[in-house]
């Protein structure tokens, strides 16, 4: 029979590999909490018309990337982004009257049928956050300059900030008016997308990766040229705050993202070239300080951003050298089995990580099991060892062999993992033979 296989584009992940997502995730969760951020979960699956308000009719996403479908009369997507759910929890739970400031951080998986390739899934992984409340440009600073310290934490090299502008509602109108004007006269030279788009959603002309728009827009007018006193004063703001906290960046007037909710500040911030190729995109994130009115809630400026789990991970420098276990209890024969069961549970107790190996091997074997698993110390239980209450207390780590009598191992084996100058690094990736 042939072997099922996962969905195109949706990713095991292995334990060896594991090691690196938890570490990501816990620096997450960190930066997260030393920013007064909190944790929110709402459900994979929403309403289908919540993605449709929330980020346009006119998008990709909305337009073929979204996983849809009827479940006994009621249109259902599985999330394709976090902000619109963090958006509807924040209106269905009013935490608006509760409190004036909200920051709340999500990570989980999202769901878009694009084509796959490296750095793109249709099952992928995102932190992201939101902060609900504060229209300010002091807070999207903040938000970009928490971003570069988490991804220098990371050791992700060559990072690279930009940032732009939208303005307003109206400044948006009329730029897309101008646009329109502009590209009209052209259209026959667009791609077949950008004709489409020309009459839809104009401004996702902008970032067209096709030779011929790009031509198209070179000369086109900038958004920048629209934007009213209030906005233009915005983003000086946060230009001064990124300034003062020594955050590099660059400002690029043609960045747009793909998403129709985003007002006023807009950043994404970018990898080394040479790690993501083409989808070089770590973080995206921006304002949309209509989108809590637009879902049916108060006027609440917001602001957030969602960053690629699986491309921090290619992005990042950082290996996770940690071992399995601590400790191998290795007893011989199997009246020596139950005797290690005991002891193993005595050192967890203890907080030992430790593994028995029941399958009683011979000790040949159960050494290079230690070996995989990245144990220090080997608890060996013979036979002889059996009968004069005692055990061998093998360091793998410090080169000794130890006998010690039965009551003091807990402590012996403690001991020896508190002084851990000779810590041994990571297992060897590949599987101990069978
Ligand atoms: P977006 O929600 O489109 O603004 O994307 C935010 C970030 O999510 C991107 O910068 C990527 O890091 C990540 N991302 C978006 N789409 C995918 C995908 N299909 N596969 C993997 N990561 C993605």
């Amino acid at each position: 029979m042939t072997p099922l296989r996962a969905v195109k584009g949706m990713n095991d992940v292995l334990p060896d590999e594991v090691g690196r997502w938890q570490r990501v995730e816990r620096a997450y969760a960190r930066s997260m909490a030393l920013h007064g951020f909190r944790e929110v979960r709402t459900p994979y699956v929403e309403p289908t018309a919540l993605f449709v308000r929330a980020i346009g009719e006119v998008t990709d996403i909305v337009e073929k990337e979204m996983y849809s479908f009827d479940h006994r009369g009621e249109a259902l997507t599985l999330r394709p982004e976090g902000t619109a759910s963090a958006a509807r929890a924040y209106i269905e739970h009013a935490v608006h009257g509760r409190e004036p400031v909200t920051r709340w951080w999500y990570t989980g998986p999202m769901f878009r049928a694009e084509r796959p390739q490296r750095g793109r899934y249709r099952q992928f992984f995102q932190v992201g956050a939101e902060i609900f409340g504060d229209e300010g440009p002091g807070c999207d600073a903040e938000m970009i300059d928490m971003l570069v310290g988490f991804l220098n934490e990371l050791a992700v090299p060559g990072i690279e900030v930009v940032v732009n502008t939208l303005g307003g509602p109206s400044t948006r109108e009329q730029y897309r008016a101008a646009l329109v004007a502009h590209l009209t006269p052209k259209a026959e030279s667009l791609s077949a997308d950008s004709q489409r788009r020309l009459g839809t959603n104009p401004l996702r002309i902008l970032d067209s990766k096709s030779e011929s728009d790009k031509a198209a827009v070179s000369d086109a007018p900038t958004l920048h040229d629209f934007l009213g006193a209030g906005d233009r004063e915005h983003f000086e703001r946060l230009r001064a705050a990124l300034d003062a906290l020594g955050t590099p960046y660059s400002v690029d007037p043609r960045l747009v993202r793909g998403l129709d909710y985003y007002t006023r500040t807009l950043f994404e911030i970018r990898g080394a070239h040479d790690k993501l190729g083409a989808g070089s995109t770590l973080v995206g994130g921006g304002r949309y300080d209509g989108m809590v009115a637009a879902l049916g809630g108060p006027s609440v400026p917001a602001i957030g951003f969602a960053a690629g789990l699986e491309r921090l991970l290619i992005a990042s420098d950082l290996t996770e050298a940690t071992n399995t276990v601590d400790a191998l209890v290795a007893p011989l024969g199997a009246g020596a089995t139950t005797a290690g069961l005991v002891l193993a549970r005595d050192l967890r107790r203890a907080g030992v990580r430790c593994e028995i190996d029941t399958r009683g091997g011979s000790l040949k074997s159960q050494l290079r099991r230690a070996n995989t698993l990245g144990a220090r110390i080997v608890v060996i239980l013979g036979d002889s060892e059996l009968a004069e209450n005692v055990v061998q207390v093998k360091d793998l780590a410090a080169h000794t062999q130890d006998r010690v009598g039965r009551d003091d191992v807990v402590r012996a084996v403690a001991l020896r993992l508190a002084d851990d100058t000779a810590r041994m690094v990571a297992p060897a990736a590949s599987r101990e033979p069978a």
